[in-house]
């Protein structure tokens, strides 16, 4: 299928790592440019390795919590590329696992909440006046199942993923040229999950279904092309029936 994405102009945040590498990868790969925003200085090896490719990608270096920034890193996509069609929020952090709310600090609270969500809301704010004079204009966030179901000790990871969902809501709602939703995925084989299970050399043998991030980055192509249109304001859930099995009573 064409995914209509030759020429069309995205920003992955967190394009460093994970599924954001994986989906800048996957863009290009259906003509996009992309620019790879991230903080973490890797995304310029990520940029060089799509260009010799023959793809068009940029890193651009920024922290998604700070305004400068992020107004900053969007005037260089405008000024290098003349337009932006897609953003992709992939940058998040799981902040403390394994602690409840008792162990837990307010700095280590507002750290995730500045990532995943004031950093998401940053980055669209600063996207959204180039996104509607596109034609076809989208967002996709990375949300998270943990959006959907509260996983044991992760609480201030869940109460963010639960917010950027109501984000993408209402950002749907307020801003009707640009389509926004949310990726809801189950466990990804990327290094923050690894860091999280504790499984640094992966998941062979567990019997948790676990997803490849080029899996994810499929998904994020078809919700950022116009040939998911008019499918707006929802979340798309990737997790192996996780989340409707958790839904049944015991
Ligand atoms: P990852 O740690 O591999 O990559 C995250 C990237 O975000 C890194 O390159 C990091 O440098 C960047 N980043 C973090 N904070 C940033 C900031 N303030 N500014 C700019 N860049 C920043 O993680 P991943 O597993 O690829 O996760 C990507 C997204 O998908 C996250 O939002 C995560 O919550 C979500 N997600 C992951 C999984 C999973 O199992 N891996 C499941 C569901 C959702």
């Amino acid at each position: 299928m064409d995914m209509q994405l030759a020429g069309r102009v995205a920003v992955i945040t967190g394009g460093a790592s994970g599924i954001g590498l994986a989906c800048a990868r996957a863009m290009a790969e259906e003509g996009a440019k992309v620019v790879i925003l991230d903080r973490d200085g890797a995304g310029q090896e990520v940029a060089k390795a799509l260009e010799a490719q023959g793809h068009d990608a940029v890193f651009v270096q920024a922290d998604i919590t700070s305004e400068p920034q992020v107004e900053a890193a969007m005037r260089q996509t405008m000024d290098l590329y003349g337009r932006l069609d897609m953003l992709v929020g992939c940058a998040g952090i799981s902040g403390p696992v394994g602690r409840t709310l008792r162990d837990i600090s307010a700095e280590d609270w507002d750290r995730v909440m500045a990532i995943n969500v004031r950093g998401n809301f940053l980055a669209a704010k600063h996207a959204l006046p180039l996104l509607e004079e596109s034609d076809a204009a989208s967002i996709v966030f990375l949300a998270s199942d943990a959006a959907l179901v509260a996983f044991e000790g992760m609480t201030p990871y869940c109460t963010s993923k639960g917010a950027l969902l109501m984000l993408a809501k209402g950002l749907s709602v307020d801003h009707p040229a640009v389509r926004v939703n949310c990726l809801c995925p189950g466990v990804v084989d990327t290094p923050m999950s690894r860091a999280d299970l504790g499984r640094p050399q992966g998941f062979a043998g567990l019997s948790l279904p676990v997803m490849q991030a080029d899996q994810i980055a499929r998904h994020a192509v078809f919700l950022a092309s116009p040939v998911s249109a008019p499918i707006n304001g929802t979340a798309l859930v990737s997790d192996f029936g996780y989340v409707a099995r958790s839904s049944l009573p015991p």
